[in-house]
């Protein structure tokens, strides 16, 4: 089903989409990559950040809260088809292959399948998303299915940079050449754990992806440690999770120079998370690069905004370290940090203007620590992607 006309309009109403000519924008600006905040403006060319200064006499276009949009570095798109699942233990929800998710990706038809996806797609470019990295089930069928939804004009995804690791159809079981076919046509290979996938074909899935130059990602230390060590060996590009990684994990991680990309809302609702789970504050303090995914669409809204807010307020970290793992951390893991991530000149303008006074942000003595605690999509004055 395409979106209505109404619905395509409020869309192109709010995100300026591959901008031509010169823009300048004015206000309080994350400016690098730690960030720094700055009073000042910043000029757009042909969707590249060209200067950025702190002169404030300048005839800008838009004027507010200046923020590089975010990475949304894990989700399972596909079970976009189902929003309100019973709320149940972490193998009955999405453990291959008799999870409650893989049995209605089973039974839904691809038209729907397709449909579900594309408004997910546009939901995260509405609320300030501008990559993320889908692990997507269904083999070649599955990934294809994702690219179609990316590409289709008709629902203004193209500002939206999405990573498809897709899998094969039968993990346990792969065909003939599957991985090779599949790292034809994904950015990588995503897989489900160690524990339901034998080793041997993990490893073949690795190398496949390793020479074609493609990235390898596994999920690893979701419900318990059983399957931490094993994920390290296979030194994947990232492992998706680590809930409950020891110390001596982690200096696993530091040494194997392999980020984490933790779902803590999603860690939640699974009942494998706490507030000491995943360990981030001590992975962070050791030295991995940590960023952070929305997870499976079926459990959580693919909105960065609350994802931070929980990791701000349920993990007590520090603002600034909450900023970068939504946004220059997920670009580092994704290999994409040299075009996104950071407001900074020569990358790429994937940028949110947010109102400071909106009736949520407004009397902010603390740009940053509102925008991460409390910032919300409809702070959003303007997205350019
Ligand atoms: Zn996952």
């Amino acid at each position: 089903m395409h979106p209505t006309a109404a619905q395509s309009i409020s869309i192109k109403r709010n995100i300026i989409k591959k901008m031509c000519n010169e823009h300048v924008i004015s206000g309080t600006i994350f400016y690098g990559d730690e960030p720094r905040l700055i009073e000042g403006y910043l000029c757009v060319k042909d969707g590249i950040i060209t200067e950025v200064g702190t002169d404030s006499a300048v005839d800008a276009t838009l004027d507010g809260l200046v923020t590089p949009c975010f990475i949304n570095a894990h989700t399972h798109i596909g079970d976009s088809i189902i929003k309100d699942p019973p709320l149940s233990d972490l193998d009955s929800l999405v453990r291959p292959p008799n999870g409650l998710k893989h049995r209605v990706l089973g039974e839904s038809l691809a038209f729907d399948l397709k449909d579900a996806m594309h408004r997910t797609l546009n939901d995260m470019i509405r609320t300030g998303t501008c990559a993320f990295c889908d692990f997507r089930e269904g083999g070649i069928e599955g990934a294809s299915m994702l690219a179609d939804a990316l590409t289709t004009p008709t629902y203004a995804t193209g500002g939206l940079k999405g990573l498809i690791m897709g899998r094969p159809q039968h993990p346990e079981r792969p065909g003939k050449d599957e991985f090779d076919a599949l790292v034809e046509v994904c950015n990588g290979i995503g897989m489900s754990g160690v524990n339901d996938v034998p080793f041997e074909v993990l490893q073949i899935a690795s190398r496949v992806a390793r020479r074609a130059g493609k990235l390898f990602a596994i999920h690893g230390g979701e419900k318990d440690i059983s399957d931490i060590s094993k994920s390290i060996e296979l030194e994947p590009d990232f492992i998706v999770h680590m809930t409950h990684a020891s110390e001596a994990h982690i200096k696993q991680l530091v040494d194997a120079d392999i980020p984490a990309v933790v779902c803590p809302r999603s860690n939640f609702v699974t009942r494998v998370g706490s507030p000491a789970r995943p360990p981030i504050a001590r992975m962070l303090e050791m030295g991995v690069t940590v960023a952070a995914g929305t997870d499976n669409v079926m459990l959580n809204s693919a909105n960065m905004f609350s994802e931070m807010e929980f990791l701000s307020k349920v993990y007590g970290l520090e603002d600034r370290q909450v900023f970068n793992i939504c946004t220059l951390n997920g670009a580092r893991v994704l290999g994409l940090a040299e075009q996104l991530g950071s407001i900074q000149e020569g990358k790429q303008a994937k940028i949110m203007v947010l109102d400071k006074r909106s009736s949520n942000l407004s009397n902010s003595h603390n740009m940053l620590a509102s925008f991460v605690r409390r910032g919300r999509p409809d702070d959003i004055k303007t997205i350019i992607n």
